[in-house]
């Protein structure tokens, strides 16, 4: 089946199908991610909102979205994503429901649902080869309750339950989990990372998942201005630096086989990154943790190093 790729931000759907006065923070980079995503997929979805930050966007009788929308609690929205699909496929098979109004299932979650709570019935679900697609918004904590630790949260961060200090130096000492490998060891059809700073390549990997059937995983890194103690005005910029400096890699997976959409020319040093954020200020001051940098900066290198990318 050929697809039809866009090539530059002109070519953008123009359609808009989450509207503002949304209670999002200022500069969230959740929202933006979601904004594209609802390009690409169109109105003719239910979103299966698991709990998180995104609890707040719609609230009865208000709504920003231009589709339908189901809110579940953080573990159970792929079991909700099941029941809407078995609904559908019921009202199909009756005759009920014409083929061309048939909608897409996408259950819509943060990262402590997608990496944490929620992972015992995603797995089961991507088991059963639900027809789904999984946008997981990644700011890398618990960001609508205080931006608490969460699976995703990478090594050095500070948070609400690991803020830096004497006994704990460089805040967070675990390293993030790695969902897209999680997801790959089931072997969905497709899966891809995403950043609301690279629109073509986003709506570019919706274009491509559409042709399989089954479960499609899309995990956006999104900048949090709160959670990441940044100006809301920076979030682009910091999405870019994400992926400038390798900490955040662009790829996809066509059942199981992994390529890499946008790899740097040269890669930026990991610490352009860290330091405009103030989850890492504690990393430069009062004392520069030189050690801890290094590390930071190897972890990403090991990985690009894998995967033969950085010589
Ligand atoms: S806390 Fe962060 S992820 Fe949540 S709405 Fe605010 S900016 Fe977005």
């Amino acid at each position: 089946m050929g697809i039809e790729r866009i090539k530059s931000i002109k070519d953008l759907p123009p359609e808009e199908n989450v509207f503002s006065g949304t209670p999002a923070c200022a500069g969230c980079g959740a929202l933006l991610s979601l904004r594209l995503t609802l390009k690409a997929l169109g109105r003719k979805i239910v979103i299966v909102n698991a709990a998180g930050c995104f609890t707040l966007l719609t609230i009865y009788p208000y709504t920003p979205f231009a589709n339908s929308w189901l809110y579940t609690a953080m573990a159970s929205a792929p079991a909700g994503a099941q029941g809407v699909r078995d609904a559908l496929d019921i009202l199909l098979e009756k005759g009920r429901l014409d083929p061309e109004e048939d909608l897409k299932v996408v259950v819509l979650t943060g990262d402590g649902a997608a990496y944490d709570i929620g992972l015992a019935s995603t797995s089961g679900a991507i088991y059963r080869n639900l027809d789904f697609y999984y946008l997981c918004y990644d700011n890398e904590a618990y960001g609508n309750t205080g931006f608490q630790r969460s699976g995703a949260t990478p090594f050095g961060s500070g948070t609400g339950t690991t803020p830096p200090g004497s006994v704990r130096p460089t805040g967070t000492e675990l390293p993030k989990k790695d969902l897209f490998e999680i997801w790959r060891s089931h072997k969905p059809p497709y899966l891809a990372t995403i950043s609301p700073a690279y629109p073509v390549d986003l709506i570019n990997k919706f274009k491509k998942a559409e042709q399989y059937k089954g479960p499609k995983l899309f995990i956006a890194l999104s900048p949090c201005p709160p959670g990441w103690a940044t100006d809301p005005s920076y979030t682009v910029k910091l999405a870019k630096l994400a992926v400038g400096t390798g900490v955040w890699a662009l790829k996809e997976a066509v059942y199981g086989e992994v390529s890499h959409t946008i790899v740097p020319k040269k890669f930026k040093p990991v610490e352009e990154y860290l330091k405009e954020q103030g989850r890492f200020a504690h990393l430069f001051k009062p004392v520069r943790q030189e050690e801890t940098l290094k590390k930071m900066q190897e972890m990403v290198d090991d990985y690009w190093k894998r995967h033969q990318l950085l010589l």
